[in-house]
């Protein structure tokens, strides 16, 4: 069998671990399609172009996503790249999979083009999302396989698409929770961005391994035997290493003393449910004293993304340190997966968003009420960008102000004389009040009096930048001076 069937083979074979069959015969249709489409293309690495939509479906079918996601990711560079239409997907594998490549053709637009340019990224990537998130996991995988063949790129090349990743990528992933994606897009990144500690780190590490390799095994059998003995049922024990980039940044607050981090290995014991995690800790506890100050109760505290699990670290029996980390199965997918995690099948077959995640339905909810309401940018919630809103300047500009953010912290933010000269506001063409609250979409123009010298000290009342609130106040006492100067 030919390498690309053998990889073919390997992705229906994933899918069928969660799909029904006749999905699959989906799937085949459009790995057909997408051989035909890109017949005869290279990429740069050399390979028969079609590895790489197959690599973009086979990430996808890893985090169980539905078989339009895959089909999509299947299809994603065919408008873009072949003779054949999104018109042409549409009548061949219907309205669904052909929005979703629409969704990936536009955000294949965004390109890093340093710090000005970021913001109007991050927007965009946030107006997808909001569109439909499913877009952002194609891209997700679609940007994996790009790294991990990016050695056949010019070194321009390769740091413009790390550097894209780790501003633009990772920072989404995270706000998404899916931390296996993001490792995994940062690892391939780190090796671009930071080559010389990339390798300083790869050899410190297989030296490290090297060492703790044995006693890792050694203590995965005693736990594992511990937990039997106490009756634990439906248990798993692995060991893990931490990836080389979050250890990077971890190792440059600690000095760079690799014996100052504990949980560069870690163990890993995944139940079957809640209970049985504090159990097991209990277990732990008896068996391998733990590390003062190092007993991390996520489950009854979880991280705000929703991370949640159980940390400790202890002695061994050797007298080694290491970490410890209990979780149920639905937890280990949660942190892996994120959102992405929380589509599953209903008894029907077919695949929806899980109940317990409102804000994926909420989501869903919008994505519906995007045709009718243009406006859909204001109703979201979702914390991805913290507590930011983005608006406009009359040009297009993007400028990102705090929620709650007023015209007159808007006027601050473009000049210092804007904000001064400031006597009204427009808002989406609407004459709005100066303590209005700015919502991400508005379009904002600040109407201005050049002969006005000052600020309104009104403005403190309800300004919500420090940038406006230090500015009117320096302006403010410009004017006491003068008038000071003025009395005398
Ligand atoms: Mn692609």
């Amino acid at each position: 069998m030919s390498e690309l069937d053998t990889k073919f083979k390997n992705l229906l074979k994933t899918i069928k671990n969660y799909a029904p069959k006749n999905d699959l015969e989906l799937v085949s249709l459009a790995f057909d399609f997408a051989k035909e489409a890109h017949k005869g293309q290279k990429r740069m690495s050399g390979e028969d172009y079609i590895f790489h939509p197959l690599a973009t479906a086979q990430t996808l079918a890893e985090m169980k996503l539905s078989p339009a996601i895959i089909i999509a990711g299947l299809l994603h560079d065919i408008p873009e790249d072949t003779n054949y239409t999104l018109e042409d997907i549409r009548k061949n594998f219907g309205e669904e999979v052909s929005s979703l490549v629409e969704g990936i053709t536009k955000l294949g637009s965004i390109k890093y083009r340093g710090i000005e340019r970021y913001i109007e990224n991050l927007r965009k990537m946030f107006i997808a999302i909001a569109r439909d998130l499913r877009v952002i996991l194609i891209k997700f995988a679609d940007r994996l396989h790009n790294l991990r063949t990016l050695y056949a790129l010019p070194r321009n090349k390769q740091i413009r698409i790390a550097s894209e990743v780790m501003e633009i990528y990772s920072p989404i992933a995270n706000r998404l929770g899916m931390y296996e994606m993001k490792g995994q897009l940062e690892e391939e990144a780190f090796k671009y961005l930071y080559p010389k500690e990339y390798n300083w780190l790869k050899i410190l590490i297989e030296e490290q391994i090297k060492h703790k390799e044995k006693y890792l095994n050694k203590i995965i059998k005693f736990v594992k035997q511990e937990l039997e003995n106490e009756g634990i049922k439906n248990f798993e024990v692995r060991g893990r290493i931490k990836q080389l980039y979050s250890l990077y940044k971890k190792l440059l607050r600690h000095d760079k003393d690799i014996n100052r981090v504990y949980d560069f290995i870690a163990i890993r014991i995944i139940v079957k449910n809640v209970p049985a995690c504090y159990s097991v800790l209990g277990i732990i506890h008896k068996k391998m004293k733990p590390l003062k100050g190092r007993i991390k109760d996520y489950i009854a505290q979880p991280k705000p993304n929703g991370y949640s699990s159980l940390h400790t670290t202890v002695f061994t029996p050797e007298g080694e340190i290491i970490e410890i980390q209990i979780r149920t199965r639905e937890m280990e997918e949660d942190a892996e997966y994120g959102i992405a995690a929380h589509w599953y099948y209903d008894e029907k077959g077919s695949f929806k968003p899980n109940k317990k995640t409102n804000w994926i339905e909420e989501i869903t909810k919008w994505q519906k009420e995007l045709s009718e309401n243009q406006k859909f940018l204001e109703k979201l919630k979702i914390d991805v960008f913290q507590d930011r809103i983005f608006v406009f300047t009359p040009n297009g500009d993007v400028i990102d102000l705090p929620y709650g953010a007023t015209p007159i912290d808007f006027a601050y933010n473009v000049h210092t004389d804007i904000g001064n000269q400031c006597v009204g506001a427009l808002i989406n063409n609407q004459i709005a009040t100066l303590d209005k609250a700015l919502k991400s979409g508005d379009v904002v123009e600040i109407l201005t009096n050049k002969s006005r010298k000052f600020p309104n000290p009104d403005w403190l009342k309800f300004v919500k930048t420090s940038l406006a609130r230090n500015k009117i106040k320096s302006s403010l006492s410009k004017r006491t001076l003068i008038d000071k100067f003025l009395k005398k």
